[in-house]
Order: C-alpha cells, then structure tokens, then sequence
C-alpha cells in the first residue's frame, strides 16, 4: 500500500502507528485534522485481514470525524483509531492499558471513546492510563448512553425537515416510518411520539418492533415494506448502506431523515434522492447528537449543556435543507461544502 498517497487522498493529517511487543497490541490512531481542536473519535477492536484494511478503516472514519464535529460546533478535529484484533490469545485488560499509553503519548492530541468491538469496560481501563478518553463510567464523570442524545437530535432534525419540505410548524400528525428501533431508533419513537407523530417500525428482531407496538403505538412493518410504505418521513436507524439502488426508487415520502452512519450506499445515491425531489437529512448532520454528549464529557459533563447543544441539529439541518433548495445542489454536498469553507477560514 502506497501509505503517502492514501494520505492524500483523504487530505490528512497524522497517522500514528504503534505494536508492543509485550501485549501483543497492533493500533493505528489517524488524526485527520485538528484545527478546530483535538481529534475525538471511537476506538474499533475487530479483526482485520490484512493491515491495509485497518490503515484505510481509520483513515475514512476519521475523516468522517472531522466533518460530523465541525458541522455540529464542536472545538474538535477528527480522529478515529483501530486496534487489530489479535487473533491468537490475548491478555484484553493488558492491551487496552498498552493502548491507553499509546494514547497518552500523544499528549491530548486525541481522545478516545467507544466504536465497534469496545465498550465502557475497556474506556476504564483506558482511563487508569491517560486521561484523554470519554465514554467513562457515569460515576468518573462519563456521558452514560449516547442515543438518548442521538435521537434528540433526529427528532429535530426530521422537525427541521417537515418544516422546509411540508410547511408544517409540529409533528402532530406526521407520519413516520423507521426502519430499526434499536438504541436510537427505540428513543427516536419515543420522541416523536411524544411530540404527535404516528409511526409505523421495522426491525429483524421482532421483540423490538413490538416494543415500539405496545409504547409507542406504532404499526409493524415487514421488513421488505419499510422503504415503500406512503409515509412522510423514512428514518434509516439500522445498518449502513441503507439507501441504495433497489431502496430509493420505493420510497413513497419526500423526506429522509434517520440515524444510521454512512446511509447513503455511494454519494451518487444522493444525487438520487435530490433528483427524486426527496430532502435527505445528511447522515453525519442529524446524527451528531451522540458526539455532542461526548464532547461534553471532555470539558465535564453537564447533560444540560448537552441537550442546548443537540436542540441546535434543528437549524444545521434548516440551514442544510434552505441551501439545498436555493442552489439546487443535493444536500450531502451543502453539507460537505459548509464544513469545508468552515475549515478553509481557519
Ligand atoms: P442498534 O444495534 O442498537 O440498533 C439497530 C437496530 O436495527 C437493531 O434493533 C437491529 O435489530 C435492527 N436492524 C438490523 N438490520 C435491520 C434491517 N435490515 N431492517 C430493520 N432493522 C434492522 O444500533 P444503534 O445504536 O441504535 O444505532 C443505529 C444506527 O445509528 C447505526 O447505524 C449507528 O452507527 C448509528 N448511530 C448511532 C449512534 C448512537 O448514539 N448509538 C450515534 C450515531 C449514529
């Protein structure tokens, strides 16, 4: 792998590599840019084939980083880091304290928290090393779940939406279909409710769509229908790729707005939506409300703050959206070109 031209490619940055022979730690930690601020980012733990694949994994994700903290305010670069999974036996709470000092090596320059394959249990062990990660147990200052905050955030997100694209000031009466009430798609119904909405649920576990049933209301859907149902907002809250070839051309509402990363299966799928007339919430906009609630762990956490900060998703996605119209561009790309003047200014 050419590693200076990967760099390039994703306009980098600093990648940092580290293995310890004692423990058997394999970790890259890629800081994309930080001149709004230290890079904050997850920390994988998942097997890897070959090396090459976990370089590129951290260098998309913490591209990725950059661009969620920027759009939501945060005084934080994006940063993301991946620890190969060994695939032999390993000593897990040795590992991630190896890693925890690969983290204190670069002095505050990023800070850690949860991503796939890791969890609160391995930030404490992180903690007892360096004290740049979040992400904590709640009785050393951490944030506790982020969805509760992720879902604030769609939830005013979709209301920014219904308000460009339907003219209509609540959501009493919007009917919503979200595929996956999962941890945020589970508290997304439970705020939309809230606020009047009906909702219809899709979700591979049938205990999790009845749950929405019995709380909530909502009408089950089978998984195959979600995408086509006559609604007026799709909330993709599942798994990545959700909006794709065969999903757009049976979507029946005119706004997109969930909470899964990475929705769109290629950029291309957003020229799609916008072609459709459809108004895409971009992914990375709408669902930063986690990362707001973790940043504020950074500075010490007040969940108060956190929510003030989260209710503003509202006017980035307003702002998105009003663009979007204006200019006739598609909205992932008002989106991307808002944090990239943002950061052309610094
Ligand atoms: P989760 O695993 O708790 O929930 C996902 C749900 O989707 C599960 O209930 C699962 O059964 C269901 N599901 C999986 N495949 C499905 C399918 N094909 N059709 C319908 N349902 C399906 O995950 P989560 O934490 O709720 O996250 C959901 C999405 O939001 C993910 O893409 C995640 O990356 C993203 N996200 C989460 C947060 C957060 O705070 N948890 C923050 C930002 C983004």
């Amino acid at each position: 792998m050419d590693l200076f031209e990967q760099l390039g490619a994703y306009d980098y940055g600093a990648v940092h590599v580290k293995r310890d022979k004692s423990t058997g730690l394999e970790a890259i930690i890629a800081i994309h840019d930080s001149r709004l601020g230290p890079a904050l980012g997850g920390c994988r733990f998942l097997p890897y084939e070959k090396e090459e694949d976990a370089v590129i994994d951290a260098l998309r994700l913490a591209r990725g980083m950059t661009y969620k903290a920027a759009l939501a305010g945060l005084a934080h670069g994006g940063g993301k880091s991946v620890i190969i999974r060994p695939p032999q036996h390993f000593d897990r709470v040795a590992l991630f304290r190896a890693f925890g000092r690969f983290i204190d090596d670069l002095r505050g320059g990023y800070i850690t928290a949860e991503d796939s394959g890791t969890g609160l249990e391995d930030m404490e062990v992180i903690r007892t090393v360096t004290r740049h990660v979040t992400g904590v147990d709640t009785s050393h200052g951490g944030s506790g779940d982020p969805s509760p905050f992720t879902a604030l955030g769609v939830r005013r997100g979709i209301e920014a939406c219904v308000q460009v694209k339907l003219g209509k000031q609540s959501l009493e009466g919007v009917h919503v279909a979200v595929q996956g009430v999962g941890h945020v798609g589970y508290h997304l119904c439970r705020e939309l409710f809230a606020q009047g909405a009906k909702l219809s649920v899709a979700d591979v576990d049938p205990l999790k769509a009845e749950r929405a049933q019995r709380e909530f209301g909502a009408k089950i859907i089978s998984l195959a229908e979600i995408f086509g149902i006559p609604c007026d907002v799709l909330a993709p809250c599942a798994l990545g790729s959700a909006l794709n070839d065969q999903t757009i051309p049976q979507i029946q509402c005119t706004i997109v707005a969930g909470a899964a990363n990475n929705q769109l299966a290629e950029p291309r799928h957003g020229d799609d939506l916008h072609a459709r007339g459809i108004l895409y919430a971009p992914d990375y906009a709408i669902n930063a409300g986690g990362l707001i609630n973790v940043a504020q762990e950074v500075v010490g956490y007040d969940a108060a703050a956190a929510r003030a900060k989260t209710i503003t998703i509202f006017d980035t996605i307003k702002d998105i959206a009003e663009r979007s119209q204006k200019l006739g561009s598609p909205t992932y790309k008002i989106a991307d070109i808002m944090v990239e003047e943002k950061l052309a200014r610094l």
